[in-house]
């Protein structure tokens, strides 16, 4: 598996945002509000309107009213590169770069659609813990929900340190290997430091976050690869965009071995939302059988000619495989159906309200001139 495609050789790398994963891209991106003046930076958090941005100047707070603030998807996010007004009080965030890859939440049941977590991820860890029974249909969706997102999945086994000797781990590092065919798998052990230099070199090249079930050792990985207490760099005393000293919580971290590691609550349990790309990227070998059914729209069941089937028959392909893929498949059709039908009430709802409004104020206008 080869990472030098991605983003991290940089050459100016003098520039002061560089460790917060500025490259050659995002400069010639952001040239047109350089000549305008405005102030480069990537939003460490997020909260209530207002964002904190590390520029070349510094952390500062801004306002986020500017970007369009009704559609979920739409608003500024963790990880974001914004362009800043210089001055003003507040200061705004004029607009956001175009996105290279964005992670969606499947909405709770307030929200008609995906919210939008944390945008620019390159790597999207995969924390699987060896402590406990290797739930490999688990792994698969993570892994569906990274391939959407645009981001190149990684595996970590942690906890390596539990399992009994090297022949067994290597057994499970294959077994996760069959559910994750082009995702590279590594194993470490943070109590013992193992692995986690392999891994510090991967995520050196890009932006990552941790996605995984609790339990899966996303802490423990996050504050061996920061090499410090993550609650101590987290709260820092920062000046807000009015001169006062604020405490921070940030979500977005600069590596010390390179890289940046996007932590907030809301990715570590993330779910499934319209994911289908990403569910054929995690079975893409199922997808290659599938190409050569006689049948195009074969649906594997009893067709003649499926190589689908043929390929269970050889034990080529797992049946387990088969029948994650059509879970995993299910539930996002499940979810993109609920989605729909609640986008649809919510449309409605707002073109009733909307005319209503209208209504009302053609009648004061009326009232007030007539
Ligand atoms: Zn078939």
């Amino acid at each position: 598996m080869s990472f030098s495609s991605l983003p991290g050789s940089f050459s100016s790398s003098s520039h002061p945002l560089v460790p917060y994963g500025w490259d050659a891209d995002w400069e010639a991106e952001f040239a047109p509000y350089d000549s305008e003046g405005l102030l480069a930076g990537r939003v460490i958090r997020v909260d209530r309107g207002q964002c904190d941005v590390v520029t070349p100047g510094g952390m500062l707070r801004a306002d986020t009213a500017f970007v369009t603030p009704h559609d979920p998807m739409r608003v500024v996010c963790t990880g974001d590169w914004v362009a800043v007004e210089p001055a003003g009080d507040p200061r705004y965030v004029r607009t956001y770069l175009p996105r290279r890859s964005s992670f969606v939440r499947s909405t709770s049941s307030k929200r008609s659609e995906g919210q939008i977590l944390a945008a620019n991820v390159d790597y999207a860890v995969v924390a699987v813990s060896l402590a406990v029974e290797l739930d490999l249909g688990r792994v698969e969706r993570f892994l569906a929900l990274a391939w959407e997102s645009g981001a190149q999945p990684v595996v970590v086994l942690t906890k390596a340190d539990l399992v009994p000797d090297a022949t067994t781990l290597s057994y499970l590092v294959q077994d996760v290997e069959t559910a994750a065919p082009v995702v590279p798998v590594l194993s470490v052990s943070s109590n013992l430091g193992e692995g986690l230099d392999v891994l510090a070199a991967v995520l050196s090249g890009g932006t990552s976050v941790l996605l995984g079930q609790s339990g899966a050792g996303k802490s423990t990985l996050a504050n061996a690869l920061l090499g410090e207490d993550v609650m101590k760099v987290h709260a820092t005393r920062d000046v807000d965009g009015k001169g006062r000293h604020t405490t921070t919580t940030r979500n977005l971290l600069a590596l010390p071995g390179g890289g940046v590691l996007i932590d907030t609550p809301g990715l570590r349990g993330v779910g499934l939302w319209d994911a289908e790309t990403g569910v054929n990227q995690v079975f893409s070998e199922i997808e290659a059988l599938a190409a050569k059914c006689r049948f195009h729209d074969c649906a594997h069941t009893s067709e003649p000619g499926c190589a689908v089937l043929a390929a269970l028959d050889t034990g080529e392909l797992p049946e387990r495989r088969l029948d994650s893929y059509r879970k995993l498949l299910r539930e996002n059709q499940r979810i993109v159906a609920k989605t729909d039908a609640r986008l649809r009430a919510e449309i409605r709802r707002d073109w009733k309200r909307k005319g209503a409004e209208g209504k009302a104020a053609m009648e004061a206008k009326r009232g007030h001139w007539g």
